[in-house]
């Protein structure tokens, strides 16, 4: 299970929101390049060095890995425990590399309410005005790709209504997923 949508959108909590709400979620702990921010206790990613980096791709430890605003991201294969859903927070490139490796994958597009909030969002967690500016740029790329990719758009406009949503939608696949035959 895959969440994308621009920065911002709330992508991180939500999915914070739904592993606790559901035993069954396992959310994937990422590895970025990108410096820790100050408001970042270390736990969000596995920090590493560009070399780091560049030798755990060679060796294939990444499902998926992506260059985004000068920094790699990546998400090492996934060692969840059996029985759960792998949940996955990540940008576009990344998320057709999982849609091409996994084709029973399934892509969440997160939305905003409305650029206007959008911009409030980041300028709310300190992002600084360059990166806000540039954030917002890229925006309708990142959706218009993000449409193409995902199977449910999601507005996140009140967390709790979003994660309800994304939590019924799973449930109904859950279900599909073990009763095919009789949903056909
Ligand atoms: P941030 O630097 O704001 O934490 O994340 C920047 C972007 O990278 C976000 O869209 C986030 O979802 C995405 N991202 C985080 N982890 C990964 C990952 O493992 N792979 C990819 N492709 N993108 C990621």
């Amino acid at each position: 299970m895959v969440l994308i949508g621009p920065g911002g959108v709330g992508k991180g909590t939500l999915a914070q929101r739904l592993v606790s709400a559901d035993d069954h979620l396992w959310l994937s702990r990422s590895w970025t390049t990108r410096p820790r921010r100050e408001t970042e206790d270390g736990t969000e990613y596995h920090f590493v060095d560009r070399t780091t980096f560049e030798q755990a791709i060679d060796d294939r430890l990444f499902l998926e890995w992506a260059e985004f605003n000068g920094n790699l991201y990546g998400t090492p294969f996934p060692h969840a425990p059996p029985g759960v859903d792998v949940l996955l927070e990540i940008e576009v490139q990344g998320a057709e590399q999982v849609r091409r490796a996994d084709p029973q994958s399934v892509v969440f597009l997160i939305m905003p309410p409305s650029l206007e909030e959008l911009e409030e969002r980041l300028r709310a967690r300190g992002d600084h005005d360059e990166h806000v500016k540039f954030r917002l740029s890229s925006t309708p790329a990142e959706l218009a790709k993000g449409r193409e990719l995902a199977s449910y758009v999601v507005v996140n406009d009140d967390l709790g209504t979003a994660t309800a949503q994304i939590l019924s939608i799973l449930e109904e696949l859950r279900l599909r997923r073990r009763a095919p035959s009789e949903k056909e």
